[in-house]
């Protein structure tokens, strides 16, 4: 089964205890959890807010398509919480809890509701951290 990459991200609330569940909700409803990062925390990203996140890393095993993987991490956002994520003018906002998907095997996928890999990644410390956590370096080649 495909193998993907998620990114969880909180600031609201107890964040630990709201990682914890989205990622034991993730396990039932998404596809089985084969490895959680440690937990990274920065200051909010894109806007200002005087709460930290805190985010990891997971790699899930999945029978999903991609499109079908990404309605059932937006349910289980809203399971965890019925907050918006963005302001009415579409800026980003203090959140209980943020799904993203990073990567799904190696598939791309560019559309305006999902882009794999995940088009912002590259410029985010709390995405690569715990991604390289949880991807082992290449085997040295021996000739
Ligand atoms: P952020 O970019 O910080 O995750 P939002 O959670 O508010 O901000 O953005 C959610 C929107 O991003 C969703 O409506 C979803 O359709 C879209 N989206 C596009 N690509 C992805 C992806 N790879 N993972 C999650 N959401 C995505
Ligand atoms: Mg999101």
């Amino acid at each position: 089964m495909p193998i993907a990459h998620l990114n969880i991200g909180s600031n609201q609330g107890d964040r630990q205890g709201n990682i914890s569940l989205a990622v034991s909700l993730i396990d039932k409803q998404a596809g089985h959890v084969l490895a959680v990062s440690d937990p990274v925390e920065s200051p909010p990203w894109g806007y200002d807010s005087a709460n930290p996140f805190i985010n990891v890393g997971i790699n899930i095993d999945t029978s999903l398509t991609p499109f079908d993987l990404l309605d059932t991490l937006q349910a289980i956002e809203r399971q965890i919480s019925p907050n918006p994520h963005r302001n009415p003018d579409g800026t980003y906002r203090d959140r209980v809890i943020d799904i993203d998907i990073i990567l799904y095997g190696d598939v791309h996928i560019t559309t305006p509701r999902l882009t794999i890999p995940h088009p912002l990644m590259h410029q985010r410390p709390f995405v690569l951290s715990p991604l390289r956590q949880l991807t082992p370096p290449p085997q040295q080649r021996t000739r």
